[in-house]
């Protein structure tokens, strides 16, 4: 293949050479990752990666064991129930990913004889996978060329092209020059993707970027001219709405305490969870609380990626009024208390009424 160059007068062939020299002596072990003379296994590398996204590696990397001991194929992870899935998915938070996994596994176990399409297109028609998962799975588990650009990608390409446009405006143009870099290329796409992976979580970090350890220093613009550290850059984030609730401690007779399956369409849809009230704005009117139960005087606060929550804490005996208003209740004790599968939310509540 002819030497390429991109329009920043980078020389592809050197650069790639650079990145996949420096992956072949500091390659992380990874649980999902398969060792060099491995052959990736596709179902390995799907789970890992919808478990990656919006969680970090040290966070998936128990959950990514767990899930292989009890569903080793992705047959067998076909054949569990959705709800085995969402327990052992708690805290692992965005648990529609669960339900579009779980969704995933059916189908490619199902519809597809339990093997991956390589496509993107294909790839990009099952639940869950969208674009920057279909390429890391086309380039890791297959070894087909294809743009992997997550945000530890963007920000190596902010500063090797030394892009001063703020995120996520520049987004477009990061994927465009990481394209440039990868798109074409068949000589191990998912090495390569894996390194920058792994350059972007220990040497191009957010702060203070350890160039003298870069492989690709030389390429470096924005080391060139001294910015590596204020890149990328981002727009000054909006601040979060604040959202109130009330949260139900609701015991019987046994002490056992009362919790509801939360409805698809509402935050944290499908999890088992304790009862709430609606989650509105702080600014909106007071919610009136159901009746007989106290306050309790405390109460949680979380925060989702787009707002912040603070629920108050009431508590009751479970008369047969508040019962009927909730649908489904199931009953749980207090040694299962500890054990249940349930958004971390709910875990703080717990914690504080144990
Ligand atoms: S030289 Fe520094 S800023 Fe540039 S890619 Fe390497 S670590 Fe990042």
């Amino acid at each position: 293949m002819a030497n390429k160059t991109t329009n920043h007068n980078i020389n592809v062939d050197k650069f790639r050479k650079a990145i996949l020299n420096w992956y072949d002596k500091h390659q992380r072990t990874l649980p999902w990752r398969a060792l060099s003379n491995q052959t990736p296994n596709p179902y390995h590398v799907w789970l890992s990666e919808i478990m990656l996204q919006q969680t970090t590696v040290p966070t998936v990397g128990p959950y990514f064991e767990k899930f292989l001991n009890k569903w080793p194929t992705i047959h067998d992870l076909a054949n569990a129930h959705q709800d085995e899935v969402t327990h052992e998915w708690a805290g692992l938070g965005y648990y529609a990913r669960a339900r579009n996994l779980h969704k995933c596994a059916i189908t490619v176990s199902n519809e597809l004889g339990g093997e991956f399409p390589q496509e993107q297109v294909e790839l990009e028609k099952l639940s869950g996978i969208g674009g920057y998962t279909s390429a890391a799975i086309r380039a890791i588990a297959f070894n087909k060329p294809a743009n992997v650009v997550d945000g530890n990608i963007e920000r190596i390409m902010s500063r090797i092209f030394a892009i001063t446009e703020p995120m996520p405006d520049s987004k477009k143009d990061l994927h465009n020059m990481a394209g440039l870099l990868a798109d074409d290329r068949k000589d191990r796409p998912g090495d390569y993707a894996q390194a920058l992976m792994d350059i972007g979580s220990s040497i191009c970090i957010p702060k203070n970027p350890r160039c003298a350890l870069c492989p690709v220093t030389d390429f470096c613009e924005a080391k060139k001219l001294g910015i590596a550290g204020e890149l990328p850059k981002k727009k000054p984030k909006k601040v979060k709405p604040e959202k109130m609730g009330h949260v139900y401690w609701l015991t019987n007779d046994k002490q056992e305490v009362a919790f509801v399956r939360r409805d698809e369409k509402e935050m944290l849809g499908g999890m088992l969870g304790l009862p709430t009230s609606e989650w509105v704005l702080t600014s909106d009117e007071a919610i009136i609380p159901l009746t007989h139960a106290q306050d309790s005087k405390q109460h949680i606060s979380h925060s989702f990626t787009h707002f912040n929550l603070r629920l108050d804490i009431y508590i009751a005996h479970a008369q047969e009024g508040i019962i009927k208003a909730l649908d489904n209740v199931k009953w749980v004790s207090r040694s299962e208390l500890s054990e249940i599968g349930i958004p971390t939310l709910f875990k703080k509540v717990v914690k504080l009424m144990k």
